[in-house]
C-alpha cells in the first residue's frame, strides 16, 4: 500500500495501458510514486483519465517484480539468479549454438505493443541484423494486424485516418465491434459528449453494430438510433448489405469516387454489392439483423452528414478480419466520408503502442514505415545504415513460429513484454510450441505464464522507469519519461542493446533519443520527429515530413497515400467454426474497464481490486434451458478445451450468444478459443467460438 506523502517533484509522461494515450503528471516523493494526475495539456486527454491510468500503477513496485536475471538449463530445473553480464553472455552463446546447429531461421523474436517505439525498433533490428532473418512479430498479430493489411490495401497506409478532435465534427457515429466505454474510456467520454449534443449543436446520430448491447448503445442521455445485434462472425455480411442499400438506392457519392478512387474498381465492387443475394433481406438469415433496421442504418450513414466509423477488435479478430476492415473502407469511400474533419475510418487501438509497434517494422514482412522486406531500395537504406545484408524473404508470424517449433525446426524465441501462453489462442498449441524449443527467453516484469517454458528470464522495466515514445490510436507520438530509477538496473532498450553487444553487434546508443534519430533517418513518415521537438511541442502526429512539417492530424486530405482509393470486393465467407448439437452457443470475448488484457498489471494493483474474476454473460433463455442462475459456476467447453467461470444472466447478449472477459490467469479463457484465424494476417478468431455451457461445482 502506497503511503501518500507530499510530492517533491513531478514528471509528465504517457499512460501505458490503452491506445487513447492519456498523459499524466507523475508526482514523486523520492523514488516513490505518490499519484498520477491527468495532465491538463495532454492533447489526447485534456486533463481527463480513466481508472486504470489514474490508479492502476501499483504493479510497478509490486513484490512479484523479478529484479535479477535468471537462467536454467531445462524448464524442469530451478531458476538460478545471475548477474546481468552472465545473463547476456549465456543468452548470446545459446543463440549462437542454436544458429550454428539448426541454421539462422531457427531463431525469432516477439516484441510488445506495451513497449516504446525505441524498444520495439531495437528488437526488430536485433532479429534482422543479429539473428539474420525476418522472424519478428508483435502482439499486434493477435489484435490489429488486419487493420494493417486492410487499410494499407485500400488507402495506402496502415493507420487510422483521423485525430480524436475530429469526433466533434461528426454527424453520424458508426461503431462496429468496439466497446469504447470499457476499452477506450477517455475517448468514449468525448464521443458521448458529441452524442449528447454540445455547444448548442444537435447530438450526433449513433449506429452500433455489435452482438452485445454495449454500454454506449444505451447510456445516460444516449440511445443508439440503430443497434444491429448481428450473429458473431457476420460483420462482412452486414457491411455488404449496407453497401447494397447505398449503391442500389443511389446514395453513393459518385463525384467523390470519380475524383479520388479507381472508378473501374468501384464499378466492379458496386456490381457485386448490388446483387440480390447481398440485399439485407437475403442476408438476414445469416446475420440475424432485421433487414429494415439495417436499411435505415445504411441510409443514415450515407446521408446523415459527416459519417465516421470507429471499430475495434470485434472487427479484426475474425477469420474475415482483413475483409471486414476493407469492407469498412469501401463504405467510407463510397459515401465520400474520408479526408476531412468529422469523417474517416478509425481503428480504436487496444494497447498503448499498437500503432507504434506496427510503425516500427515489427512484422515479419515489413521494415519500419510499412515497406516490404522484398523492396530492394528500402532494404538498401537499412543495409547501408546498419552495415549488414538483410534477408529479402518475409519471416515467420507468431503462429508459424509455434508450428515450426512443433515440427522441430524452430528452436529459440526472444519474447519481450508479451505473455503469449495466456494471450494467444489455443493454449494447448502454444504450450506445445514453447515446450519444443531449446531456448525461450522471456523479457518481462513478472514470471508470467510463458515463463513456465523459459530457459532465460531477463527482468523488464515499467513505463515509469524508462525514456522513449508511444504512438496512440490517432498516430500521435508522445514522450514517455523516466520517473524513477529502474528497479532492475536497466531500461528495456538497454537490455536489448546489451544482448546485441554480447552477440557482437556494435550498437552504442547512449539514450533512446539516438534510437529515434535512427528511426527518423530510416522511416520517411517519421522524418521530422525528434525528442527535442517532442519535448518542445508535446506530441507530433505522423506523417511528419517536409510536406507536413507540423504533422498530420487528418490523412488522405487531397489524395490517398496509395494514389487512388482502392475498392476491394469482400464476399462474405462463413467461418469454419460451426455450432452444432454438442456446441450450440457462440462465445465472443471482450474487456472490462477496470482490467487490462491478461491482467498482469491491473491484477497486481490494490487500487483496482474490483472484478476479481472473469464472468460469463448468458441470455436468460439459454440460462433457463440449462438451469443456470446469476452467480452459479458454469463449465464453458469448446472443441479446444474447457474452463470454469461464474455466470451472469443478462439480456445484454442475444439468445445463442455468450460472452466472457479474459483478464484472469485462473480462467485462461483462451483454452477454449480455436486455431482459426484471419485469412490474410493470421490474426486469431477470438470472437467466434462454438461452445457448450453446463452447470458446474466450481473450479
Ligand atoms: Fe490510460 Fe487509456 Fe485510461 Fe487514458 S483511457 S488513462 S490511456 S487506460
Amino acid at each position: 500500500v502506497v503511503e501518500i506523502g507530499t510530492p517533491e517533484r513531478s514528471v509528465v509522461t504517457t499512460c501505458a495501458y490503452c491506445g487513447v494515450g492519456c498523459t499524466f503528471r507523475a508526482e514523486m516523493r523520492g523514488e516513490q510514486l505518490v499519484r498520477m494526475v491527468p495532465y491538463k495539456d495532454g492533447k489526447a486527454n485534456r486533463g481527463h483519465s480513466c481508472v486504470k491510468g489514474r490508479f492502476a500503477w501499483g504493479y510497478a513496485q509490486h513484490q512479484d517484480r523479478i529484479l535479477k536475471p535468471m537462467i536454467r538449463k531445462s524448464i524442469n530445473d530451478a531458476w538460478r539468479e545471475v548477474e546481468w553480464d552472465e545473463a547476456f553472455a549465456y543468452t548470446a552463446s545459446e543463440l549462437k549454438r542454436i544458429s550454428d546447429t539448426y541454421g539462422r531461421h531457427a531463431l525469432g523474436g516477439i516484441t510488445s505493443s506495451r513497449c516504446t517505439n525505441e524498444e520495439t525498433f531495437l528488437v526488430q533490428k536485433l532479429v534482422r541484423a543479429g539473428f539474420g532473418n525476418n522472424n519478428v512479430d508483435t502482439c499486434a498479430r493477435v489484435c490489429h494486424s488486419p487493420t494493417g493489411y486492410g487499410l494499407k490495401t485500400t488507402f495506402g497506409t496502415s493507420a487510422g485516418t483521423q485525430d480524436f478532435d475530429s469526433v466533434e465534427e461528426c454527424d453520424v457515429i458508426l461503431i462496429i465491434g468496439a466497446n469504447p466505454t470499457d476499452g477506450h474510456p477517455v475517448f468514449a467520454s468525448r464521443m458521448k459528449r458529441r452524442l449528447r449534443g454540445q455547444d448548442g449543436r444537435p447530438p450526433a446520430k449513433l449506429i452500433v453494430i455489435d452482438p452485445r448491447r454495449t454500454d454506449i448503445v444505451r447510456s445516460p442521455h444516449i440511445e443508439a438510433d440503430h443497434h444491429l445485434p448481428l450473429r458473431p462472425g457476420t460483420n462482412v455480411a452486414v457491411l455488404t448489405a449496407m453497401a447494397h442499400v447505398i449503391v442500389s438506392e443511389g446514395l453513393a457519392n459518385e463525384a467523390f469516387i470519380k475524383e479520388r478512387c479507381d472508378w473501374d474498381e468501384y464499378r466492379h465492387w458496386a456490381e457485386f454489392v448490388a446483387q440480390p443475394r447481398n440485399s439485407p433481406e437475403s442476408l438476414q438469415p445469416v446475420t440475424l439483423v432485421d433487414a429494415e433496421e439495417l436499411r435505415a442504418a445504411a441510409r443514415l450513414y450515407a446521408t446523415g452528414g459527416n459519417g465516421a466509423i470507429y471499430y475495434g477488435l470485434g472487427v479484426t479478430e475474425h477469420s474475415q478480419g482483413s475483409s471486414t476492415v476493407m469492407a469498412i473502407a469501401n463504405l467510407a469511400m463510397a459515401t465520400g466520408n474520408i479526408g476531412r474533419r468529422g469523417v474517416g475510418v478509425n481503428p480504436l487501438r487496444g494497447q498503448n503502442n499498437v500503432q507504434g509497434a506496427c510503425d516500427m517494422g515489427s512484422f515479419p514482412h515489413e521494415l519500419s514505415g510499412y515497406r516490404h522486406v522484398s523492396d530492394g531500395d528500402a532494404r538498401k537504406l537499412f543495409e547501408n545504415d546498419w552495415g549488414v545484408a538483410l534477408d529479402p524473404e518475409p519471416g515467420l508470424r507468431i503462429p508459424n513460429m509455434l508450428d515450426a517449433a512443433v515440427d522441430g525446426v524452430f528452436k529459440a524465441l526472444y519474447v519481450q513484454g508479451e505473455d503469449i501462453l495466456q494471450s494467444d489462442p489455443n493454449t494447448k498449441h502454444v504450450s506445445a510450441g514453447l515446450a519444443a524449443m531449446e531456448c525461450v527467453i522471456v523479457h518481462d516484469l513478472f514470471l508470467n505464464e510463458t515463463a513456465n517454458y523459459a530457459h532465460i528470464f531477463l527482468p523488464g522495466s515499467t513505463f515509469l522507469e524508462k525514456n522513449g515514445t508511444f504512438t496512440n490510436a490517432e498516430r500521435r507520438i508522445q514522450p514517455v519519461r523516466k520517473v524513477m530509477t529502474p528497479l532492475n538496473g536497466l531500461e528495456d532498450w538497454e537490455v536489448t542493446q546489451r544482448l546485441a553487444q554480447a552477440m557482437g553487434l556494435g550498437w552504442n546508443y547512449a539514450h533512446p533519443s539516438e534510437i529515434m534519430d535512427e528511426i527518423a533517418r530510416l522511416t520517411p513518415t517519421f522524418a521530422g520527429v525528434s525528442f527535442a521537438r517532442l519535448d518542445e511541442e508535446g506530441s507530433l502526429q505522423w506523417p511528419v515530413t517536409d510536406a507536413a512539417p507540423d504533422g498530420s492530424p487528418i490523412m488522405h486530405v487531397d489524395g490517398f497515400v496509395r494514389g487512388k482509393g482502392k475498392f476491394v470486393v469482400t464476399d462474405y465467407v462463413p467461418t469454419d467454426e460451426k455450432t452444432g448439437p454438442r456446441f450450440p452457443l457462440l462465445l465472443t470475448t471482450g474487456r472490462i474497464l477496470s482490467h487490462y488484457n491478461v491482467g498482469a498489471q491491473t491484477r497486481r494493483t490494490e487500487n483496482v481490486a474490483w472484478h476479481p474474476e472473469d464472468l460469463l454473460e448468458i441470455h436468460p433463455v439459454d440460462a433457463e434451458d440449462r438451469g443456470i442462475k446469476s452467480g452459479d459456476w458454469v463449465k464453458l467447453a469448446s472443441r479446444a478445451g474447457e474452463t470454469t467461470l461464474r455466470a451472469t444472466v443478462t439480456d445484454r447478449v442475444a439468445p445463442g450468444v455468450v460472452y466472457t472477459t479474459f483478464h484472469h490467469a485462473v480462467t485462461q479463457a483462451n483454452v477454449v478459443t480455436t486455431d482459426f484465424s484471419d485469412w490474410a494476417t493470421n490474426c486469431p478468431e477470438y470472437k467466434v467460438t462454438a461452445v457448450q455451457i453446463s452447470s458446474s461445482n466450481g473450479p
